[in-house]
């Protein structure tokens, strides 16, 4: 059974076991990972699902490097891994397409010592990228297994193919992971519904509109957001514990098999996608004046695409598309329970890599609400983060 503290609920109000504020790819599996643990789960979503960075274009899912391996390489390794059967699961719940595939990336070699280098981390990979019976390459190669994918002159010192990385349509995805909560008991979803601050000692969300919502256990996942509800809990200012960057990304269209591997090169992403899609991107902008508008720094995206894919320049370009990605301030994920605030967990800041490990991540929030003692990458922790801050000037003050 589940064990949410029943305790100091306001009465009189709908009170969720669960509430969990956004409906991004994090939000979204926390739900589904609460409504599997047995508790009623309410999401409330300020605009409507996927309005985030989570609705996007790239949906690229590739590992951290092989070399220097940590625990958060570990976690990220086993997310990527177990995201295939998470993914039979839901279309086999659902009926829907998540389009997912593992196709392996590419990385093109400019020099020669990036050449050498990649051999060594051929090495790292064939002793760190191994687990559950299932052991994953970085080989370095003279040339791709597709002509022209990505163009020789891209490529004058070979390509490096990982066979670990892989592709899922971020809104197919999401659309898969609300049908199925759609067919979970007790789980309901608000769209529309802003939510203004939390106030843990009456354990209460505060809505814009003056609603006010009680909740046994509260789920930050409001990606950039989540930064402010976090600061009004007790950490001033919200930049100190994380920040938004900003990135543009482009669709394609045309003759382009979804079987190919991603190109990955000098940040520079080319993602292959079901029924002819092709994504590119992404442009990381720490600075910004509209978070959503797409201008010429996206052009050179699409220019660097061009050169690494010229088969791009055949398709059609059916859309520009930016957003704002949550960077915490330790630079990874801020996942787990509020050091000083026993029913508020965070789950964001995946930054570059969310899609990959969201249910993972969820599974440890869930696992924790819980009672069950869960082992999250340190660097992971709210604590680490907080520690950050702290050392980077922030008062860490308890109201
Ligand atoms: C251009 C670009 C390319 C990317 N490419 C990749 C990639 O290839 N692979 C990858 O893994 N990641 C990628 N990312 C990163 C990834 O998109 C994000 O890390 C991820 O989507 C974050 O998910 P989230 O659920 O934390 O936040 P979001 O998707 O932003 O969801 C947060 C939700 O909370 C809602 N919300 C906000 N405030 C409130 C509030 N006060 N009350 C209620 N609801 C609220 C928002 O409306 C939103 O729907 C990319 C990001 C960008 C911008």
């Amino acid at each position: 059974m589940p064990t949410v503290d029943s305790r100091a609920r306001p009465a009189g109000q709908p009170t969720p076991d669960v509430l969990i504020v956004g409906a991004g790819v994090m939000g979204l599996w926390a739900a589904v990972m609460a409504a599997r643990a047995g508790h009623s789960v309410l999401v409330l979503e300020r605009d409507r699902v996927g309005a985030g960075a989570s609705g996007g274009l790239l949906g690229a899912l590739m590992p951290h490097q092989p070399d220097r391996w940590n625990a958060k390489k570990q976690f990220q390794l086993q997310a990527l891994v177990s995201l295939e059967a998470e993914i039979a699961g839901l279309e086999a719940a659902s009926g829907l397409s998540a389009g997912y595939r593992r196709t392996g990336r590419l990385i093109p070699l400019a020099a020669d010592h990036h050449r050498a280098r990649a051999l060594k981390h051929a090495q790292d990979a064939a002793a760190a990228w191994a687990i559950d019976g299932k052991r994953f390459s970085f080989a370095v190669r003279d040339t791709g297994p597709v002509q022209g994918w990505p163009a020789a002159a891209a490529m004058p010192a070979g390509v490096v193919f990982d066979s670990l990385s892989g592709h899922i349509s971020p809104r197919r995805y999401l659309h898969v992971l609300r049908a199925v909560l759609a067919g979970m008991p007790r789980v309901d979803i608000r769209e529309g519904a802003n939510v203004d601050s939390i106030d843990p000692a009456t354990r209460t969300a505060l809505l814009a509109d003056g609603g006010r919502i009680g909740f046994g256990h509260v789920v930050l996942a409001a990606g950039v957001s989540t930064f402010d509800l976090f600061s009004s809990l007790g950490l001033a200012p919200a930049r100190m514990i994380g920040t938004a960057v900003k990135g543009q990304a482009a669709l394609f269209r045309g003759d382009i098999d979804p079987g190919l591997p991603i190109v990955f090169d000098g940040g520079i992403f080319v993602v292959p996608h079901e029924d002819g899609y092709c994504a590119v991107g992404s442009t990381s902008e720490d600075s910004f004046d509209d978070p959503i508008s797409t201008d010429s720094l996206l052009n050179d995206v699409v220019a660097s695409a061009y050169r690494l894919a010229p088969v791009l320049r055949t398709a059609t370009l059916v859309e520009r598309w930016a957003g704002l990605r949550p960077k915490a301030i330790g630079r990874d994920p801020m996942i787990g329970r509020h050091p000083d605030f026993t029913a508020v967990s965070l789950m964001t800041g995946g930054f570059k890599i969310s899609f990959g490990i969201a249910h993972e991540l969820a599974r440890l929030v869930v696992g924790e609400i819980g009672g069950s003692q869960v082992e999250l990458p340190p660097s992971f922790k709210v604590e680490a983060h907080l520690n950050s801050a702290c050392g980077k000037g922030a008062e860490r003050h308890i109201h």
